[in-house]
Formats: C-alpha cells, structure tokens, sequence
C-alpha cells in the first residue's frame, strides 16, 4: 500500500502496521456489498481498490523515521529505550535530507517523524518542511513534555506537519502517569490536544494496551473523543525494548480486546487503527461475514479497506495486508533500515546503502513479504496475506520473526 492508497481517504477500521497517515473522520468499516447469482458480475470499487494494484515490494505504505531518541519520558513500555540526551551518532540534518529524498524515491509514502522526541531536535521543523517540500504526507509525534507548545505546534504545522500523533495511555492520571513514569503527563497531554484542537491541527491518539490498562479503554475512547482526534491508534504490546512479557495480553484477552475494538469502531466518530495486530483485520472480516450471509446459491461480494489493508469477498477472495517489513520500513536514529520500530532487526545503513535498495532488496525485507515463508497456524492460515500476524511479535516471544503470532487464537484448518 503506496501512496496511491494513502491518498484514497481510508476510513473506518484500520489495521496498519504503524502508520498515522491523514484520514478522514467516520466510525464504520468501510464496506461496500453485494451480491451476485452464480458468478461473473463486477465486484464493487469503493476507494481503497487501489491497494490491490499498489506493490509493496517496491512502495512501502508508511516510512517511520526515528529522528533522535532523546526524550523526557521514560515510559516502562518504550520499544526505542529512550534516553533523556541526544545520541551523538544521530545521522545529521544533511543526512536527514538524504534520507527524505530516498523516501521520495520509494514512491512518496507517507513519512511519521517520530523518536524519541522529536522535538529534542531543533532542525525537526527542517527537517518535516523539506519533506512536505518533496511532496512527502509527514506527521510528527512528539512526546508530552512542556517542549509541545502552541507556538511550536503552529510551527510544525506550519512546517507541513499534516498530523500529530499523541499518546494517552490511562483514562485517568494515575494510569497514564505510571505508564509514562513521569509525574504530570496525563494534564499535559490533555492540555497539549486541547492546544491542537483551538489550532485546527488534526490529532491522532495513540494508546498501548498492555493488562495495566485494557480494563481502561473505555475511559481512553471518551478522551479520544472529547479531544477531537481523528484517529485512535491503538498499539499492542510487543515485548520489545522496555516492555515486558508479563504485562502483553495472553491470547484471549487480544480476541476479546479486538471484537470490543471492533465493535466500538462501528459508532465512533474517529478512525480506530491497530498496530501490532494485523490479526484485528480477521476479527473485522470474520464479523463481516457474519453480517453479509446471503441466501444459498448466491455468493457474498464486498469489500473492506483500511489504512493498511484490502480485502475482497468472492469466488477467490483477494486480499493485501501492510506489516513489518511489507508495506512498512523504520528507519532508526543512527540510520539502520528495521521493518517495523518493534522489530528492531537492521538490513542495513543509509550511511552505507540506499534506503530504496534496502526496503526492496534486503533478504530480511523480502523474506518478510513473502507469506509462503510463514511458518506454524500462520504460514497455512487463510488471512495469512491480509493478516500475516505480527511479525515483530512472533520474533520479541519465539527470536523467530516467521513464526506463527502467538497473540492469535485462530486455528486454521
Ligand atoms: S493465524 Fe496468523 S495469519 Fe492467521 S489470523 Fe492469526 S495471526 Fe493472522
């Protein structure tokens, strides 16, 4: 999923592997159905078709740069391991330029500036106007801190920040603080939405679920929506970095916090996009054949797009699913090419190689996107293409990033 998807205003029930491109605002799936007798008539086209035709093996859908992985925050979850000063072997701003001219010549994904903070970088607003200036989607995801100011949102806006990603951990201060580990993030990520939303600069809201707070997510979704976010991005924990095995969901509690997810999804006034849990797509398809049954003879035909995904009912269904390393490159703060923050394995350096090289021909990247390679319930699963599981978990709990996503409790046949 390229930039053609990307433009293609994806709604609803999102699955995407990390990215908070722009979207606009609505609740439900975006479903277009039908039906046809036999066989034979066109299945509809609603605006996400172009995802079938879009090839991640040379476009990826989302490029995440980690700028710097200075931050003020010492979240017990953090995938990066943030660090309260700069990393001298940060790659530089010319580097950065470089950086953002090979993104361009990967097909113009969307780019997150993320860290880290990345407003512990001066050159970020540089840095974000250069890419607009390329013709790059950007949006910046800062941290909490007294560094997000008005006048440094209207910068970034003004920079050509499209969105800002925030993150809201607990409905409550308590919950919210504990996760960030700093006393007083709770009442400044409030505060900062607010600021964003008297700015007119459109909000993501992203949440890690993890046991210490999936019993708070309705609380979250109330934030979500006073906030007037346009999209609720929520991450599964990945034992990764900081995180720990013991505070990520068992099975069950995934199927159960997805099938909540996805019905709450249906009624919100924002976007709900998950990230590290393509397995959310199977949840949403499976409630979607529950729904369309038609009658005997005839043959359900729809279709479901996201921000990262595509999926069409038919005699064959065909399906497309962004996920680490497919559809989805980060590149970290000393430039080594990963395919996803949580699955922090390098193919390689933008020091020493192109990025467009890397994401499509580094061994690692092209394994990842080849779902025949899939081993255990992953690799003979039905929604492998769509879905594929979470690769970067199935590498953080078994050190094999083609096992089976032990998160999943679908049994194929
Ligand atoms: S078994 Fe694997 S590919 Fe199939 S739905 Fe579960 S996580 Fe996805």
């Amino acid at each position: 999923m390229g930039e053609t998807s990307a433009q293609s205003a994806p709604r609803g029930v999102t699955a995407d592997g990390q990215s908070p491109g722009a979207a606009a605002p609505g609740g439900a799936p975006a479903v277009v159905a039908g039906r046809t007798a036999g066989g034979g008539a066109a299945v509809p086209q609603p605006g996400g078709a172009a995802y079938f035709t879009v090839d991640f093996d040379q476009t990826p859908y989302t490029v995440a740069w980690e700028i710097t992985r200075a931050c003020a925050l010492r979240c017990v979850h953090c995938r990066a391991v943030a660090q309260p000063r700069r990393d001298p072997q940060e790659l530089t701003t010319a580097e950065g330029f470089a950086v953002i001219d090979q993104i361009v010549a990967l097909g113009r994904p969307i780019l997150v500036v993320t860290g880290g903070d990345p407003l512990m970088r001066r050159d970020v607003y540089d840095l974000v106007a250069y890419a607009r200036a390329q013709g790059l989607r950007v949006a910046l995801s800062p941290s909490a801190t007294h560094l997000v100011t008005r006048e440094r949102l209207t910068r970034a806006h003004e920079a050509g920040a499209e969105m800002v990603h925030l993150s809201l951990d607990g409905a409550t201060a308590e919950v919210h603080d504990a996760f960030r580990g700093v006393h007083g993030s709770f009442q400044r990520t409030i505060e900062i939405l607010r600021d964003a939303l008297d700015l007119g600069l459109p909000v993501q809201i992203g949440t890690t679920v993890s046991w210490r707070n999936v019993a708070d997510l309705e609380g979250i979704a109330a934030h979500v929506r006073a906030a007037g976010a346009r999209v609720w991005s929520v991450f599964f924990l990945v034992p990764t970095g900081r995180a720990k095995a013991a505070d990520m969901l068992d099975a069950e509690g995934h199927e159960r916090t997805l099938h909540w997810l996805a019905e709450h999804a249906e009624g919100a006034p924002y976007h709900v996009r998950t990230t590290a849990a393509p397995n959310f797509r199977r949840v949403v398809i499976e409630r979607q054949r529950a729904k369309a049954a038609v009658p005997a003879g005839e043959r359900p035909t729809w279709m479901l797009t996201g921000a990262g995904y595509a999926f069409r009912e038919g005699q064959a269904p065909v399906q497309k699913g962004v996920n680490d390393g497919k559809g989805f490159c980060f590149v970290d703060h000393r430039g080594n090419v990963c395919p996803s923050g949580f699955l922090q394995l390098a193919a390689g350096n933008v020091r020493e190689r192109s990025l467009v090289e890397l994401y499509r021909e580094a061994p690692l990247f092209r394994e990842l996107r080849d779902p025949s390679l899939l081993r255990g319930k992953c690799g003979r699963c039905p929604f492998r293409d769509v879905c594929g599981g979470s690769r970067a978990r199935a590498y953080a709990v078994t050190g094999d990033y083609l096992a089976a996503d032990p998160s999943c409790v679908y049994q194929p046949a």
